[in-house]
């Protein structure tokens, strides 16, 4: 069974004219336990995407599924809570709570919905990401690369059912960049989750299982084990 599906989604801003189409009939399966990459130039609609599969905007037509769930018959409050239970977001506005410590905000999640944190799980993902002598700090006191890592660890650490990325390695230096994708890439392999992630980093075709192409709103190549030299 598939871990989320996009059937004929379409997204329109503005009308008459000056309609912009971010997607134009987009349909995609993302297999679980599959590490996905969506790649392609700027304004090609793959935040759209991303943020119509992730629950956080809604399509102008077609569906979107998350496991058998279809988003478009959820109400706010189950939709809340499926995001809550089931995904895990790694996006470029962090959204980390400004009071509270690295360790208490990758944490979050889990305290409020009331789980209980695998502390061997959170060890080793803190200290991949090379946080271990950080997590005491406020996001205030961190660097940008770090604040990035904390919310890679937030969103890794309940072992979420699908995992959505937008630029996860966006402002990282390589170091950084190679953990971040080899931690999604633990994530898929040791675990079985689903990874799908926005991305211009030619790198990350190295550790996907999957590079899919937009362009002008459309899937323009799906194609399987590339490396990052096919997208230098
Ligand atoms: P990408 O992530 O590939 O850069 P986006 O999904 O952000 O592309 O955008 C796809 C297209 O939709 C672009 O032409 C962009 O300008 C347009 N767009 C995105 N968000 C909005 C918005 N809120 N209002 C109007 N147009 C938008
Ligand atoms: P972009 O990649 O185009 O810069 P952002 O990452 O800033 O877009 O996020 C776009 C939308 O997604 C915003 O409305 C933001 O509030 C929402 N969003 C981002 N991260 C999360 C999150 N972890 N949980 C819920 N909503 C989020």
């Amino acid at each position: 069974q598939a871990a989320a599906v996009a059937e004929n989604l379409t997204k329109t801003y503005g009308s008459g004219e000056t309609t912009v189409y971010a997607l134009r009939e987009v349909s995609a399966t993302f297999d679980r336990g599959q590490f996905t990459a969506i790649m392609g130039p700027s304004g090609s609609g793959k935040s759209t995407l991303m943020h119509c599969l992730a629950g956080l905007d809604t399509a102008s037509s077609g569906r979107v599924l998350i496991g058998d769930t279809d988003l478009s018959g959820l109400k706010d409050a189950a939709m809340t809570k499926l995001r809550r239970d089931r995904i895990g977001f790694v996006f470029q506005s962090f959204n980390l709570v400004p009071t509270l410590t690295a360790k208490e905000n990758i944490t979050l999640p889990l305290d409020i919905a009331g789980a209980a944190v695998d502390k061997e799980w959170f060890d080793t993902v803190t200290q991949r990401l090379g946080l271990t002598d950080r997590l005491g700090h406020r996001p205030s006191e961190l660097s940008g690369g770090q604040v990035q890592r904390v919310a890679c660890a937030r969103a890794l650490v309940g072992r979420p059912e699908i995992i959505f990325g937008d630029e996860p390695t966006g402002n990282l230096d390589s170091k950084s960049s190679a953990e971040v994708l080899s931690i999604l890439r633990g994530a898929v392999d040791d675990f079985g989750q689903t990874v799908v992630i926005v991305t211009h980093d030619p790198r990350a075709a190295s550790y996907a299982d999957r590079v899919v192409f937009l362009a002008d709103g459309q899937v323009v190549s799906d194609q399987s084990g590339l490396s990052a030299d096919d997208i230098y």
